[in-house]
């Protein structure tokens, strides 16, 4: 099964990537989490990725698509994998389709929207700044995010839409529920592959 998962910042896709991609034992790529590591460990990416994680615009594809390059190259990612937060832009989902073809001669199956109120989008990230202590969830930064989400990466929903590969899933219901209708979308397309 290869997944992607598409939503604003706060949608919940991470925590649901992470519970379907144990549950399936697929690889769950968030090109978040890995700009973060990068940046933690000091490499050449990651100091190039800092400035703009930190200000919440998006990093240059190049480098993002470096990352994900070398993920969908792993042997593990043979049994299916998540991308979750990734492509952000319509440059990316043209560089994946490629990278695709050149890696496995096979696309994606599905492309899963999380759909969230905005309210309710601030309040949940306003939460996790204080839980998590992630330094891009200041409100300043916050507003570029959903800034970049809203130009860049929402028209994707209509791009993956017109090619009738997208599932919208609402987002606004508490986790075991997201989780639940999750789930019945993916027993859906194990059906139909
Ligand atoms: P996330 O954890 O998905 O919210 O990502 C945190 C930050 O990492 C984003 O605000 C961007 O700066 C960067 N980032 C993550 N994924 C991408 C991507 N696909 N393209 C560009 N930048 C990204």
């Amino acid at each position: 099964m290869r997944l992607i998962f598409l939503g604003p910042p706060g949608a919940g896709k991470g925590t649901q990537a992470s519970i379907l991609g144990k549950n399936l034992g697929t690889l769950h790529i968030s090109t978040g989490e890995l700009l973060r590591q990068e940046r933690k460990d000091k490499t050449k990416r990651g100091v190039e990725a800092q400035s703009y994680i930190d200000r919440g615009a998006l990093v240059p594809d190049r480098v993002v698509m470096e990352i994900v390059h070398e993920q969908l190259t792993k042997p593990e990612a043979k049994k299916g994998w998540i991308l979750d937060g990734f492509p952000r832009n319509v440059s990316q989902a043209d560089a994946l389709d490629e990278l695709l073809i050149g890696v496995s001669q096979q696309s994606y199956d599905c492309v899963i929207s999380f759909e969230v109120p905005e309210s309710v989008l601030v309040e949940r990230l306003k939460e996790r700044a204080i839980k998590e202590g992630r330094t891009d969830d200041t409100p300043e930064v916050l507003r570029n995010r959903l800034q970049s989400y809203h130009e860049e990466t929402a028209p994707l929903i209509k791009f993956y839409g017109d090619r009738k590969k997208l599932e919208i899933i609402n987002g606004f219901m508490s986790m075991e529920a997201v989780t639940g209708a999750l789930k019945e979308v993916v027993d859906d397309l194990k059906k139909n592959i």
